[in-house]
């Protein structure tokens, strides 16, 4: 159901954007390879500006918890879409205006942005219908070519309801099992059994069970750690590695390391499957001579070791089990505020607080009060520091709208390496298409939205390159990139079910990224990055 409101007179808009935003509302360009100043109080302006209550703040934020899962009932997915336009730069600061805008002032919940086939931009954001109005009020609805607002999906709370149904009925299944047999355990967390284990997403424990089972099945390939380091609840965050060549030799061969991580945003569940058919995958394609990927596998395996951590953020991941569907950012409550969670991936500290992430406590895209303020990236940045030696290849794995980005995000400053970065993320782009025939598209990410104190910037910063490429004499740099996966943002002419992806999609991903692996990590391996 398509139902057009509004149409926004650009003057009204900027001159909102210029009032609410002051000149922090777009990313200020810097050079990727110099210092860039930091905002001298990043919390304050926004916490005198948008005090709990302030009817601008989504009532999202402000639920009673206790009366049990948060629900969206009457929210709808609305889509602006900016038309194309003769100059291309007002176009895009339109754009980064229009997410400052939804995301930081108002706290509203942006899904994505994406491009139009005509060459404009949609930017899709979460809202009730007094938001609505709200966002209509403020901007100005008047008829304009070249804006239009739509509701494109008019019931969120539906495909909620219908996972957990699903979710539900498989519970009472496995409790009925286990009543007919009494004193029997849950069934495992089975690797051995993955279209048992792929048919359906899993609470946190049960993916440290698979992980552990995993790495039981291939002794002498996988090591598990339980926990590298805790999040602010103080859950175990864990870490796998996959190498045929024996641990302590590892260091006197000089083998190359890859890294995949997924779940840093709690609510994009299909990050967490793929890193899951990706571990297992290399596994079984290495131990089973008859796999059509065994050769590559083993080959691979002999020449390099890949790190993949299955829950970057398993505060907000467990929460989305509990109580709400839709959180994305970590658990942390926010001091001096009633807000809760940072987004961890607008945390990490290279290009941090620069403009493409927001100083709103309440916002989705809460970039925190400082770099590394987050126990996850803290967690994280420092095991991949000490971990990672000779890292050559880094993926933060999201969901959804099908893109391949590649730094940098928050800076317009063109990657030194781009013709490379480029040429690989083409490359994964062109292996999906093959194998699946889906549409990713590979782009810098600034080019389609601007992103500060990303994991992905953080890989392939020149801080990281130094401590991480001893085989190139510290003089590397590490291909960062962020792939997001299904569903596109036009599946079903909205984006199908957004982040509550089926779980018949699970095995279709995997295969599909198996397949951009495949073309990928030899590139890499054979043409690690370095500095000229
Ligand atoms: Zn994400």
């Amino acid at each position: 159901m398509v139902n057009r409101i509004a149409r926004l007179p650009l003057a009204v808009l900027f001159l909102t954007l210029l009032l609410l935003s002051g000149a922090d509302a777009r990313p200020r360009v810097h050079h990727a390879d110099k210092p860039h100043p930091q905002p001298d109080n990043p919390d304050g302006p926004f916490l005198a500006d948008f005090p709990p209550g302030d009817p601008r703040i989504p009532s999202s934020h402000a639920r009673d918890f206790s009366a049990g899962r948060v629900r969206f009932d009457g929210e709808k997915l609305v889509r602006l879409t900016l038309r194309p336009h003769d100059d291309a730069e007002e176009l895009r600061d339109l754009r980064d205006g229009l997410v400052f805008y939804l995301e930081s002032a108002l706290a509203l919940d942006v899904w994505g942005v994406h491009r139009t086939d005509e060459g404009g931009f949609a930017v899709d954001f979460r809202c009730s219908d007094e938001q609505l109005r709200t966002v209509a009020d403020t901007l100005g609805v008047e008829a304009d070519k070249r804006v239009e607002m739509e509701v494109v999906n008019p019931d969120i709370q539906e495909a909620i309801d219908r996972e957990n149904v699903r979710l539900l009925k498989a519970h009472v299944e496995k409790v009925k099992g286990m009543a007919k047999k009494p004193g029997k355990k849950p069934p495992p967390a089975n690797p051995s059994n993955p279209s048992a284990w792929f048919k359906e997403y899993h609470p946190y424990p049960e993916i440290l069970s698979f992980f552990s089972n995993l790495a039981a099945e291939h002794p002498s390939l996988a090591t598990f750690t339980p926990s590298i380091g805790k999040t602010y609840e103080g859950r175990d965050i864990a870490a796998i590695t996959i190498s045929a060549v024996p641990a302590e030799a590892r260091d006197a061969l000089k083998v190359k390391q890859i890294w995949w991580q997924g779940m840093i945003h709690a609510r994009e569940w299909i990050s967490g499957a793929t890193v899951q058919f990706l571990a297992h995958k290399l596994l079984t394609a290495h131990a089973d001579e008859s796999d059509p990927d065994h050769t590559w596998a083993v080959k691979v395996l002999n020449e390099s070791e890949f790190t993949i951590i299955p829950t970057v953020n398993p505060d907000g991941y467990e929460y989305t089990w509990s109580r709400d569907r839709m959180w994305r950012k970590n658990r942390r409550p926010v001091t001096g505020s009633s807000a809760y969670g940072v987004d961890l991936n607008r945390n990490y500290p290279d290009g941090w607080g620069t403009g493409g992430a927001s100083k709103n406590p309440y916002s989705e895209a809460y970039q925190g009060p400082s770099p590394l303020s987050e126990p996850e990236v803290k967690v994280l940045t420092s095991y991949f520091l000490s971990h990672m030696k000779r890292a050559v290849l880094a993926i933060d794995f999201h969901s959804y709208s099908q893109l391949v980005l590649r730094p940098l995000g928050y800076s317009s400053y063109p990657a030194p390496h781009d013709a490379k970065l480029k040429a690989v993320g083409d490359a994964a782009r062109d292996a999906i298409r093959a194998t699946s025939g889906k549409k990713y598209v590979s782009e810098r990410e600034i080019d389609l939205y601007a992103a500060s104190g990303t994991a992905e910037d953080w890989f392939y910063s020149v801080d990281v390159g130094k401590k991480t490429t001893e085989d190139r004499g510290g003089n590397g740099r590490v291909y960062g990139f962020t792939i997001e996966l299904r569903p596109s943002a036009n599946e079903g002419g909205w984006g199908g079910d957004g982040f509550i992806l089926p779980p018949e999609s699970i095995i279709p991903v995997g295969e599909e990224i198996w397949a951009a692996m495949k073309a990928v990590v030899p590139k890499v391996l054979d043409d690690p990055l370095v500095n000229k």
